[in-house]
């Protein structure tokens, strides 16, 4: 079951708000529409589309992780020598 799209701005609005306004990976600050919503667990893997899957994210770092897997790529970050 999907959010109604009407919920998915204030589910960005709950996201930057729980991240003081900072993208969840690289720690960028971000305006609120700036915030793009990153599933945990992507949806094409199983992933829920609620809030506790979500983690707000600047657009790069969306684009990066892509259809990974929150804990691959926080390794794949690592990797690359980033502290997280
Ligand atoms: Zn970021």
């Amino acid at each position: 079951m999907g959010i109604d799209p009407r919920d998915r701005r204030i589910a960005k609005l709950l996201l930057w708000i729980r991240q003081n306004g900072r993208c969840h990976y690289c720690g960028d600050y971000l305006d609120p529409p700036d915030m793009t919503i990153d599933h945990m667990t992507p949806r094409c893997l199983g992933g829920a589309d609620a809030l506790a899957n979500m983690a707000g994210a600047c657009y790069r770092c969306n684009q990066e992780k892509h259809e990974r897997r929150y804990w691959n790529y926080l390794r794949y970050r690592r990797k690359r020598g980033e502290v997280i």
